[in-house]
């Protein structure tokens, strides 16, 4: 099968008989074995249209995929369409707004902002795609001032369900906007977006590290900095175990930390007020803080960019009372199948710039992400139970940018939501051809 489906397309189509069908079906997590039916690499927009003709003719699913970050189990048997070529980027300062191939990272976004005083909205690694990111949600750096990047989708260019492709916007489809703005690739492929840009002027970041065995006093310190913290001022605590292995530096090999990261767009004061509250906590053994540019902001984290096998879970709370902390310890105080828990502070603000399903971030003050990089089952039953230490300070839901691989929508949305996704998705999609990482319960 496939034949006349190779022959209208311009970039690649692989299935299991190429010889290098085992690299091209893996996803950048390594810790997912997903196995589609075939992949296309398309080589442009119309390459995307001819896929999506060919599987509605033939009762095919299609899934499209840019770096597979958040690939889940749910794309096997599909056709996955790789958007890596769809890499143009348009940048409009004046009215703050960058138009993007469905392929762009985030990382690209920034570098070709570098010298304007403006920032997209990029998460803890540059290299998410921007559409990934935005129809998951997206939780950045800069979502506290500027909300999530859901929000930030102004406009999308679709392929329907007919193989027809198309710009969509509030004021042309409303409905499938805020379905688009959390509900993933469910709905439709896109093969371009737009998205807002903002001011940031003077990008300061900073790190604070030390030693894990003040874990305790520099978490109560960070509970106290995050609380009066400005909202142009982000905070994330990290309890980390770096592996005794050679990839890592020398200087952080084989030893544990609590970290503080602090990050803003244009307020080094405000930066600077909420770092003196958690310094004051301990002894840093380094404490860094600098100005960045755009393209500095998804590099901060230091996320390898080559593919990685890792678990994950996530949970939300609203205070870091002295019990949580406690718990935070008690399973990643010491090195364990956990590498690290990452604290990230919510949103500023409830408001969301447009409508839509993952438009506004967790009803919750914080976040919690605990990662595993061990691919050992034990890992996962680890960090489940970790997760469910955590549910008494459970505080809201999470957007699917925040799901593990084994998660769900019904982790994220309200039944009322979920039966609005339906009834768009049973409208644009009767056939249910579209299947995003996580699809529709
Ligand atoms: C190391 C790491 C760090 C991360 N940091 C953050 C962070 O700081 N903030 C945050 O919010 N998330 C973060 N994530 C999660 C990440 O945002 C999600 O995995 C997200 O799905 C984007 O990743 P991706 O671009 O690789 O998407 P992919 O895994 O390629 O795609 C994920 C899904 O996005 C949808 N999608 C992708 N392309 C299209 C398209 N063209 N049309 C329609 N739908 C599409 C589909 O549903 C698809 O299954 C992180 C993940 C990892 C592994």
């Amino acid at each position: 099968m496939f034949e006349d489906l190779q022959q209208v397309l311009t970039g690649r189509l692989v299935t299991p008989d190429d010889p290098d069908w085992e690299q091209v079906r893996r996803a950048w997590n390594l810790s997912v074995d997903q196995r589609p039916r075939a992949v296309v690499v398309a080589a442009g927009p119309s390459d995307v249209e001819h896929t999506v003709a060919y599987a509605g003719a033939h009762g095919l699913k299609v899934a499209p995929q840019a770096g597979g970050h958040g690939a889940t189990r749910a794309l096997d048997g599909t056709i996955v369409v790789r958007t890596d070529a769809l890499d143009d980027i348009w940048i409009d300062s004046d009215a703050r707004v960058a138009r993007i191939g469905a392929g762009v990272r985030w990382g690209a976004v920034q570098t070709a902002l570098d010298g304007t005083g403006l920032t997209g909205l990029p998460g803890s690694t540059g290299n998410i795609s921007v559409v990934g990111f935005c129809t998951g949600g997206g939780s950045s750096w800069f979502s506290r001032p500027y909300g999530s990047g859901a929000a930030s989708l102004r406009a999308a260019e679709i392929v329907d369900a007919a193989g027809e492709r198309r710009w969509i916007d509030d004021a042309s489809d409303a409905d499938l906007m805020w379905a688009l703005r959390g509900g993933g690739g469910n709905f439709g492929v896109v093969t371009a977006a737009e998205v807002d840009l903002h001011l940031a002027p003077a990008i300061t970041g900073a790190r604070l590290m030390f030693p894990i065995e003040q874990a305790e006093q520099v978490l109560t310190a960070y509970g106290k900095a995050t609380q009066e913290a400005a909202s142009q001022v982000t905070l994330w605590a990290y309890l980390v175990h770096y592996p005794d292995v050679p990839a890592v530096p020398e200087g952080v090999r084989g030893k544990s930390f609590c970290m503080v990261d602090g990050m803003t767009p244009y307020q080094p004061e405000a930066l600077e007020a909420a770092l003196s509250t958690v310094r004051a906590a301990g002894t840093p053994v380094s404490d860094t803080v600098q100005s960045l540019q755009p393209s500095g902001v998804g590099e901060f984290n230091s996320v390898p960019a080559p593919p990685q096998a890792l678990s994950l879970i996530t949970s939300t709370f609203d205070e870091l009372t002295p019990d949580l902390i406690c718990t935070l310890l008690e399973y990643c105080g010491q090195p364990s199948l956990i590498f690290q828990v990452q604290v990230r502070h919510l949103r500023a603000s409830a408001d969301a710039e447009r409508p839509g399903v993952a438009a506004t971030d967790p009803a919750a003050q914080y976040m919690l992400l605990a990662v595993s990089i061990v691919q050992d089952p034990q890992a996962i039953a680890v960090l489940q139970k970790f997760q469910e230490a955590l549910t008494p300070w459970h505080a809201g839901d999470m957007s699917p940018t925040g799901l593990s691989a084994w998660g769900s929508l019904d982790d994220c949305y309200s039944p009322a939501d979920l039966a609005r996704l339906r009834d768009i998705k049973q409208r644009v999609d009767p056939d249910d051809t579209f299947v995003g990482n996580f699809r529709l319960p």
